[in-house]
């Protein structure tokens, strides 16, 4: 397939280079000249414009760092030009709103959109292995699933348009609520004299087993590899979900649901920001509990 790739950052990069080693012929557009010298390195050939990328394409896909640079990428360079019968992929993580708006545009000019935010990082969508959660019509995702596979390793239809980004920011609200909760858990094992690792062997074998302890675990030398045995550096970076907090908060508002835990958690990961933090992985707020 012919596909416009835009925005080829830390994700987009690697996730265009996918699609080239997948057989697509790959037309990149970002508004860096680095991403773009890189983007030629791994075979995709470049443009100086959204709209001169999406040429002739048969679908196009964006990585974008939010919803307002999403929604004008999509509004000024990407409908009505690219041809008709073309599908859209917009990968960035954004509001559902958003989402839902820049949707109904591209199907009233005639094109088929999903929304399909990830889960996975870097090191994921380099590799490949991303996993998409798809919003659109059963038409759309079928048009879609062929270029998403491309990318990663799963693809799961979540409804109608902005639901991928419904399932997105409630998933990560829930994992910024669970990784608070194991921090707690470690800290107070400890000052009730737990050692981290008895306390591991048993709770992960016990109801308060998760994610965020047994696949992640926040305490250095204890459970399978982390950030935490990396002094907190890669991983998903907390600046990262204080974005997918603030998206979840914007959504819960919307909704009209109450979400107080949720909304704990995205006051703890404001204040650990502020503090310097951002750029360091998300389980490091274990150390404000110390
Ligand atoms: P990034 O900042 O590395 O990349 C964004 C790219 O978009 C940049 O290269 C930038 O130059 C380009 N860009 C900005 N405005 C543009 C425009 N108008 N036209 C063309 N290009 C433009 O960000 P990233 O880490 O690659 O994240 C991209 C998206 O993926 C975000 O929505 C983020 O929330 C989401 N995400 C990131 C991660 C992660 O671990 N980094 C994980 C999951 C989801």
């Amino acid at each position: 397939m012919k596909i416009a790739f835009i925005g080829l950052g830390n994700m987009g990069g690697g996730m265009a280079a996918n699609l080239v080693k997948a057989g697509h012929d790959v037309r990149a557009f970002d508004l860096s000249e680095q991403a773009l010298a890189a983007a030629k390195e791994h075979g995709c050939e470049t443009f100086t414009s959204a709209s001169e990328a999406c040429e002739g394409v048969d679908a196009v896909v964006s990585m974008l760092p939010n919803g307002e640079i999403v929604k004008s990428v999509y509004t000024s360079d990407v409908i009505g030009k690219a041809p008709q019968g073309a599908v859209f992929l917009d990968c960035s993580t954004i509001d559902v709103a958003t989402a839902r708006e820049v949707a109904e545009a591209a199907e009233a000019a005639g094109y088929a959109m999903v929304d399909a935010p990830v889960s996975g990082g870097i090191a994921a969508a380099e590799a490949g292995t991303l996993t998409f959660m798809v919003g659109g019509s059963n038409e759309a995702f079928a048009k879609a699933k062929p270029v998403l596979e491309g990318m990663g390793k799963a693809v799961i239809h979540a409804g109608q348009a902005g639901n991928g980004q419904a399932a997105k920011i409630c998933n990560n609200m829930l994992l910024a609520v669970q990784m608070i909760g194991t921090c707690e858990a470690f800290a107070m094992a400890q000052k009730l004299g737990l050692d981290p690792q008895t306390f591991y062997d048993i709770s992960s074998v016990s109801s308060g087993q998760c994610w965020s302890m047994t696949s992640y675990c926040p305490v250095p030398g204890v459970g399978p590899k982390s950030p935490a045995d990396n002094d907190y550096q890669g991983g998903f970076a907390t600046g990262l979900m204080l974005k997918d907090l603030k998206l979840a908060m914007a959504a819960a508002e919307t909704a009209g649901v109450d979400t107080k835990m949720g909304r704990r958690a995205s006051e703890l990961y404001e204040e650990f920001d502020a503090d310097g933090n951002g750029g360091r992985d998300f389980s490091s707020i274990i150390q404000t509990l110390k």
